[in-house]
């Protein structure tokens, strides 16, 4: 196996964030909130609706650039100027992984000189060097996955095909090899769905009931 791949579903999403939310509710009231853009955006988005905050901005962190490969360290892309200064703020994302995205983001928005910053994820990861003040569930190292959230779906499984697909396959054929190499299992229909956008989109060649990687989409 390659490593583990788990598919997250919205129900997942919605307890996690409602987790996060309870932490927050008696404990920290935060003038606005910043959502790490990519991943973190979706939550950001949640939270800001489930703790009546209506200032929501956000940053762009970059580290793992391919799915489950990191690109070297963590950056911030753009940041620009934010306007915090005096103000509480909530930074969320998705995952704590090895924790460095929400570290730097912790750093630069320091440097703002807001009054207080509180983070929150989804998920913590316990080998991660930043622990968020609030977290929706705790993995453990042993658990590690990567983890596919609803937001994510088409570039995971477009990455993760590029690694596996080696022949013309039938849509059972791509769920074994997906079960198979990352233990991941994603609803045969969901799925279906998934690879029609593909080819859609040129990132599958399909023929005969059967699909396959365009010819330069192979990874060795
Ligand atoms: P990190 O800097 O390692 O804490 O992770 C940075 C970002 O990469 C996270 O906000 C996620 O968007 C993504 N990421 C890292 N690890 C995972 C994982 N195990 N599953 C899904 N996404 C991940």
């Amino acid at each position: 196996m390659e490593f583990r791949a788990k598919a997250v579903s919205w129900d997942d999403i919605e307890r996690w964030c409602d987790e996060v939310r309870k932490q927050i509710v008696n404990t920290f009231s935060p003038d606005l909130i910043i959502g790490l853009s990519r991943g973190g955006l979706v939550p950001a988005r949640i939270l800001s609706d489930s703790l009546w905050i209506k200032d929501l901005l956000s940053i762009k962190t970059e580290h793992w650039g391919i799915t489950a490969t990191q690109d070297g360290k963590a950056v911030l892309r753009d940041p620009g100027v934010l306007n915090i200064k005096g103000k509480r703020v909530l930074i969320v994302d998705d995952i704590t992984d090895t924790g460095q995205s929400m570290k730097l983001a912790h750093e630069f928005v320091m440097k703002q000189n807001p009054a207080e910053v509180k983070t929150a994820t989804m998920l913590h990861i316990t080998r991660s060097s930043f622990v968020p003040d609030f977290y929706g569930e705790e993995i453990t190292e042993k658990n590690w996955a990567w983890f596919i959230f609803p937001w994510n779906v088409h570039e995971d499984v477009d990455n993760l095909l590029s690694r596996v697909l080696r022949k013309e396959s039938s849509l059972e054929q791509v769920t074994e090899l997906l079960q198979d190499n990352f233990e991941l299992v994603i609803p045969q229909k969901h799925l279906k769905k998934v690879l029609d956008d593909f080819v859609t989109a040129g990132k599958l060649v399909l023929k005969s009931g059967k699909f396959r990687l365009p010819e330069k989409a192979v990874v060795q």
